[in-house]
């Protein structure tokens, strides 16, 4: 943008101006909207950019407070955001891919497989397009949408500077999960050693981890070498997901079995009640059958939470992300 302002004969200033509209005027949506431009250079950028890669088409507003938005891109395929108020912050929930190439049994998201990446642009206007009222400053960003990460991690890092720099939200509220993607890790310790980093584990042993992961870029014996290199790198407690799911992953030998395989290892686990999908293979974790698993780790002194998710009423907590016009339904042409 500073070299189409210079070749346009536009002093360097508008492109502060052109920021301050995008990054803390959430509300604008269009060139023509930006007040302190005269109006043929809001037609000259009209006419060469757009002002948004993507446009609202539905928000669902959950009992919980939470909203899902459904955000469609340019190629008629769609994103999702969920924001969810948490004690005075929000937290906004983003993607980085339509679909997932991954295919978790359990997730939703990955069922048709990749349709593409998005571009930092279109994570950049997904998270313009979820802030709260109250702005960036009091968000927590989890990257736990549609699509892994670190699959796409050129865009992701770009966006994930502008976020810093752009949004000016904290490096320490932005929290990046992934399937474990080993080189992600390396490079994400690198590039963002004061953001955070979850692993989706799901599984203590391979062979029941593959049969949840059937395409997980990682083995179990390989990943947690690499965390702990993170860790060493950057001092941040890495945070192993579970899916609670009934009678696959929940009994005490799994509950022994992570004890075992995490003993040592400075990092927390967060356990999240599986959320029921369309057509899905599994069904969530009995309560009996949840809460010994929390005594068993509580009571090896692991650092253990339990997820209280939201969106769920929308379709939009952990697993559930995805829309029909990314798979089932045609395309609009
Ligand atoms: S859980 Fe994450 S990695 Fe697995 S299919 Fe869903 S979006 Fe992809």
């Amino acid at each position: 943008m500073a070299g189409w302002f210079a070749s346009a004969g536009e002093k360097p200033y508008r492109l502060k101006q052109l920021k301050d509209w995008y990054f803390k005027r959430p509300e604008v949506k269009s060139f023509q909207e930006l007040a302190n431009f005269p109006k043929a250079l809001r037609e000259k950028l009209e006419r060469d950019f757009a002002f948004l890669s993507l446009s609202l088409e539905e928000a669902k507003l959950a009992p919980d407070g939470s909203k899902k938005q459904t955000l469609l891109l340019r190629d008629s395929l769609v994103t999702e955001t969920v924001t969810m108020p948490m004690d005075g912050y929000h937290t906004v929930c983003l993607s980085t891919q339509v679909g997932c190439p991954v295919g978790c049994r359990f997730c939703f998201s990955g069922r048709h497989g990749l349709k593409r990446n998005l571009t930092a642009g279109e994570m950049a206007d997904s998270l313009r397009c979820s802030l709260p009222p109250s702005g960036a400053e009091s968000l927590n960003l989890v990257i736990m949408g549609m699509g892994e990460p670190f699959y796409n991690y050129e865009a992701l890092k770009t966006f994930l500077n502008i976020c810093k720099d752009g949004f000016g939200v904290g490096s320490r509220r932005v929290t990046v999960s992934t399937v474990g993607v080993l080189a992600g890790i390396e490079r994400f310790a690198a590039d963002f050693p004061q953001m955070n980093l979850a692993v989706s584990l799901h599984a203590p042993r391979e062979e029941l981890r593959r049969t949840l992961i059937p395409r997980a870029p990682s083995e179990i014996r390989e990943l947690l070498p690499a965390l702990k290199k993170y860790f060493a790198a950057t001092k941040r407690l890495v945070t192993f997901e579970y899916a609670m799911i009934g009678d696959v992953n929940d009994s005490l030998r799994e509950a022994k079995e992570l004890c075992e395989l995490l003993k040592g290892f400075d990092c927390k686990i967060n356990l999240i009640p599986l959320n029921e999908v369309p057509e899905g293979d599994f069904s969530p974790s009995e309560k009996e059958n949840s809460e010994r698993f929390v005594d068993y780790l509580k009571g090896r002194g692991m650092n253990v939470t339990v997820r209280h998710s939201l969106g769920g009423k929308v379709g939009g907590a952990c697993g559930q992300l995805a829309d029909r016009r990314n798979g089932d339904v045609p395309k609009k042409s």
